[in-house]
Order: C-alpha cells, then sequence, then structure tokens
C-alpha cells in the first residue's frame, strides 16, 4: 500500500506500541484457566496534544486541507469530543484557524461536562467553539458555518464528524500494516482486533488496510451509539471506498465487517455500571487510562465478551483509541463509584 501517494502530513508520534496487557489477561483467565492472551495497541499515545485515533486521519485530512490551501480547519462533534480536540491541535500546529460545532448529544448539563475535559483543551488550543441542540443536522451545519468563512474571505476545510471519510480512514488503513508488521517482527500471532466503532473510520480503514495486504485477521467493531445493521452497513461503505481509493475495492467482502452493538447501553455518551467497572478494572490490572464514551464501551464489551469464551485460546489485540481527556468531563458521574 502505498500511501505516500495521498501526501500525508506527518507529525504522528509512530510507530506507537503493541504490547502485552499481563495484568487483565490474569485477571480474565484466572478463575476458569481459560480465555485470551490480551495485547494492546497503544493508538492512546499516537502524540498530538494528548492523541487518540483522530492524529492518524488528520495526518491524511490535513495533507489534503494543505493541498487545498486551506487556512481553516470546520469540523463537528460531541461536546466531549476527541476528533474536535485533535483538530483543533492539528489547525494549532499547521497555524490554521478553526471553527468547531459541538453538539449537545447527551443532554447533560452538568457542569464538567459542559467545561472540563476535551471542551476546556479545544478552548486552550484556540478553537472556536459553537453549540447547538442534540439532534440538529451536524452536515448542515458544516456547510453554514464553511459558507460563513468563505464569505469572511477564508479558505475553509470541512472535515467531517470524526474524520471519517475515505482520506481520514486511510490512516487505519495505514494503521493495519504498521501492526501487521509489528507482529511480525516480534513472532505474534494475531487471531482478532478489536476495537471501538463509532463513526466508522477506524473500523473501515483497519478492514481496507488488513483486506488489501491480504492479512486475514478478523476486526471486532463494539458499537458505541449505532444498531448493529445500521453500523455494519456504515462500516461497510467507507471500507469500500477507502479501499478503493488503494486500487483495491475488491478485496473488501461484506463478511469482513462484523460489529458487536450489545454494550452501548443507555446510549452515545452514556455510562452505566459496566463502563466505569472497564475502566476501573484495566486502570488497576496494567495502568490503563480508558475513557468513558469509545474504550471504556468497548472494553466493558471486550470482558462480557471474554466471560462468555468467545476469545478463548485467542490472542487479541485491543486498539486503544485514546480519549482519557474525556475523563475528566466524566467527573461527577465517576466520583463515588471509584471505592
Ligand atoms: C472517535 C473515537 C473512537 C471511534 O472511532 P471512529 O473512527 O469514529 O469509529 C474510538 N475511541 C475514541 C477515544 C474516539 O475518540
Amino acid at each position: 500500500m502505498h500511501f505516500s501517494r495521498f501526501s500525508p502530513v506527518r507529525f504522528a508520534h509512530l510507530p506507537t506500541p503493541l504490547e502485552p496487557l499481563p495484568g487483565l489477561t490474569e485477571h480474565l483467565t484466572r478463575d476458569t484457566g481459560q480465555g485470551p492472551a490480551l495485547w494492546i495497541k497503544r493508538d492512546d499515545c499516537t502524540g498530538l496534544a494528548g492523541g487518540g485515533n483522530k492524529t492518524r486521519k488528520l495526518e491524511f485530512l490535513l495533507g489534503d486541507a494543505l493541498a487545498n490551501d486551506a487556512d481553516t480547519l470546520v469540523t463537528q462533534g460531541a461536546i466531549q469530543s476527541n476528533h474536535v480536540r485533535q483538530t483543533a491541535a492539528a489547525a494549532a500546529r499547521f497555524g490554521m484557524k478553526c471553527e468547531i460545532i459541538l453538539e449537545a448529544r447527551t443532554g447533560s448539563n452538568a457542569q464538567d461536562y459542559n467545561r472540563s475535559g476535551n471542551v476546556l483543551l479545544d478552548e486552550l488550543l484556540g478553537a472556536r467553539l459553537r453549540t447547538v441542540p442534540g439532534g440538529t443536522d451536524m452536515n448542515q451545519e458544516l456547510a453554514k458555518v464553511a459558507a460563513e468563512v468563505a464569505d469572511a474571505g477564508g479558505r475553509p476545510s470541512v472535515i467531517p464528524g470524526g474524520g471519517s471519510n475515505s482520506i481520514g480512514a486511510l490512516g487505519y488503513a495505514e494503521c493495519a500494516l504498521e501492526m501487521v508488521a509489528q507482529a511480525n517482527e516480534m513472532g505474534l500471532e494475531i487471531d482478532r482486533i478489536v476495537t471501538a466503532t463509532g463513526s466508522a473510520g477506524t473500523h473501515a480503514g483497519l478492514v481496507a488496510g488488513l483486506a488489501v495486504m491480504g492479512a486475514d485477521i478478523p476486526v471486532l467493531g463494539i458499537g458505541v451509539r449505532a444498531p448493529k445493521d445500521v453500523q455494519e452497513a456504515n462500516v461497510f461503505r467507507l471500507a469500500l471506498e477507502t479501499a478503493a481509493l488503494l486500487g483495491h475495492a475488491d478485496r473488501v467482502t461484506r463478511d469482513m465487517v462484523v460489529a458487536n452493538c450489545d454494550y452501548v447501553g443507555a446510549g452515545y455518551g452514556l455510562i452505566d455500571a459496566a463502563v466505569i467497572d472497564a475502566l476501573k478494572t484495566i486502570a488497576r490490572t496494567d495502568a490503563i487510562l480508558l475513557d468513558p464514551v469509545y474504550t471504556g464501551k468497548a472494553m466493558k464489551g471486550l470482558i462480557a465478551l471474554a466471560q462468555s469464551g468467545e476469545f478463548d485460546g485467542e490472542t487479541v489485540v485491543f486498539l486503544h483509541t485514546g480519549g482519557a481527556q474525556g475523563l475528566f468531563g466524566y467527573q461527577t458521574e465517576l466520583e463515588g463509584h471509584l471505592g
């Protein structure tokens, strides 16, 4: 796969570590003597103002924006969006302006949710924020703000929510290549990759990259918002588009896209006891900080599935997509449950 063809700009700290999770592996196998051997791909360490999975996508998206001579990045996300924080950071890094539309998607009125965590960092990074009610047509808002920027003489580049178009997803096709190269170097045989799946670019990019290189490693996406049929359809469509950019759409088939959306709970960004339990468990077994919205929910699913025997005997890589900065937006929901 020839990524230079897409002229990414390079600022991520890569390759990210691929390392074992001895504590959680022991925790999950202790009682039955069975379960997965767990590894973790540390994309929480991609380096851009806290890092996370949006950084890899932004290398390609910024490359595209700069090629089009943009001077302003325009994007959107939920209030505690990690994508927004990383986009604000990328704009700062390249001397660009950043216009952000935040959707009050969870309906939370909590001070920490609305002001702390990623929001505080967005402002620190110099982005301009505006907030719209939950359920707003965010693509329409993006177009509106881009038009305002252009009217004022700016040159906007619109980055979709989560950075999830085929250009952004190239970042995760590249991650697939990086991960397989690391596994080969270490003599590690990966049976499954598990990732949170939301706006679909991460999951789709991984599927496309693995398919195009013929790696034959299944990916399990654990949904954080949409039901399974919708999520799988979104991921499949984007995986096809991404593989097409790489010149091999024919290598992606529908059966390669698997999402489990049984762990969403009450909805996007809403946490429950099992999410808090997952956050606490891996913090205490391996000193890994997950986030409440994505990786905590994915880990809730991974732990439940491991306990049901789903991964027995497998080597499973959990993709840590970042987001721990969002923990501070959930302080009031977390404190009192950390004992
Ligand atoms: C955005 C995000 C995800 C989901 O990635 P998508 O490409 O949107 O599916 C997972 N984890 C974290 C921490 C995120 O910020």
